[in-house]
């Protein structure tokens, strides 16, 4: 039962807050690398990270350096004159996802939906699809954000209920099955959406070779192969981005955002060829924070840090003990454990029902997740991890997951 100071922040957020969330009953205060605490004092190991927004831990001290020595000098500028920060920032972000060019933006979804825009401006201008025929084709079980556009090709009703009249233009293929992908190309066909690990879907993974026979397809077809890495890119699989799993999966356009912000700010972007993101021209396309000097500032450090401190490299170590050592748990309630890198599901078989207790009882023993898709247990932790660490996560884990 949480105490009377806990549930007094609790009862505020009820009564002030829409109620769009349902959040495990902890009043967070204070954060520091991986670890949280919460307005008692109590400490936990953060194994969410932000939804992986949180790569690089809590408060780093670089990348708070980097915001507060921005944030003295310029904050904001908006994109109607130049700053000092964004083009060095775009240069770092382009050389390490081996594009042309970036379109700087702020949350996850602001940069799905310029990638939409890129590719239907790129079929009418560049592929020669018919005005106001373009047409993009995404996978079931996706999650690429909230707005009306995005959630219109949504597969899951909760996230539509309510919300129509929905976008058109959008079709869904079965996530993994190049077949249907294959039957679905026409001639109006501008781009194929996906994740390359669908991730609020429940940490799936495709099958293998999926995402470079995907390319080959669109290559086939004059598609634009686009893959939203928002929550799986910047070393949270194991490698820099998950289409490096495969060869050859290199997408036409790449979306980034989340661990982009360093956990300290909202950035995201989307990155493409000239041909792609030139289609683009002033005026037809915009956001005031988009780009600013402090998001830049930030984003670099990001950058630095994901490089300097081999975050990647560890994120593949790390990854692969924890799911090792998860594998080892003998219960009843477990249905499958699968991942890739420090991104690992563990999924409860549904006779010992959903996976939210399961959360709760871990939050208890000082270790924060949250339950995705009902019965799926995300671990999703920093990438500056270690393995004592790691060896807490599995202990706690297999303590849950032996009584009940
Ligand atoms: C979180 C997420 C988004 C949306 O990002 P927001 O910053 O919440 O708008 C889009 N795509 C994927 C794969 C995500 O995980």
């Amino acid at each position: 039962m949480p105490s009377n100071t806990t549930n007094a922040y609790i009862q505020k957020d009820l009564q002030f807050s829409a109620k769009n969330y349902h959040p495990l009953p902890i009043v967070l205060s204070r954060g520091e690398g991986i670890w949280v605490y919460d307005v008692e004092g109590q400490k936990y190991l953060d194994c969410l990270s932000a939804y992986s927004a949180l790569s690089h831990g809590h408060v780093h001290p670089k990348i708070l350096q980097a915001l507060t020595t921005q944030a003295q000098r310029l904050t904001l500028t908006s994109r109607a004159f130049h700053n000092d920060q964004m083009g060095n920032f775009l240069e770092k972000l382009c050389k390490l996802c081996q594009m042309e060019m970036a379109l700087p933006m702020n949350t996850g979804a602001e940069a799905v939906e310029t990638a939409i825009k890129a590719a239907r401006k790129w079929g009418y201008q560049i592929k020669g699809v018919p005005p106001n025929q373009a047409h993009i084709l995404a996978c079931t079980n996706n999650f690429h954000g909230r707005t009306t556009t995005i959630i219109s090709f949504s597969s899951e009703p909760q996230y539509k209920e309510g919300f129509g009249p929905f976008t058109p233009g959008f079709e869904l293929i079965e996530f993994g099955n190049l077949q249907q992908l294959q039957n679905a190309i026409t001639p109006n066909t501008v781009a194929f959406l996906t994740e390359p690990i669908q991730g609020e879907g429940g940490i799936i993974l495709p099958p293998q070779g999926f995402l470079q026979q995907a390319k080959k397809l669109c290559r086939q077809h004059n598609v634009l192969f686009m893959l939203d890495e928002i929550q799986t890119g910047l070393g949270r699989t194991g490698k820099m981005f998950a289409f490096q799993h495969e060869e050859d999966a290199k997408p036409d356009v790449l979306i980034l955002g989340k661990a982009l912000g360093g956990g300290v700010y909202p950035v995201s972007a989307v990155l493409a060829s000239k041909e792609i993101l030139g289609v683009f021209q002033p005026g037809d396309h915009g956001s005031t924070f988009g780009g600013n000097p402090l998001a830049a500032a930030v984003a670099s450090a990001a950058l630095d840090v994901l490089l300097e401190e081999k975050l990647v490299e560890n994120s593949q170590k790390m990854g692969q003990y924890l799911l090792e050592q998860l594998q080892k748990i003998n219960s009843p309630h477990i249905q499958e454990i699968r991942g890739k890198g420090l991104f690992v599901a563990i999924e409860i078989k549904t006779t010992s029902g959903p996976a939210r207790p399961f959360c709760e009882k871990l939050k208890d023993l000082g270790i924060l997740c949250k339950e995705t898709h009902q019965q799926v247990i995300r671990l999703a932790p920093p990438l500056i991890i270690q393995k004592p660490e790691i060896k807490l996560i599995v202990e706690k884990i297999q303590t849950v997951l032996q009584e009940k």
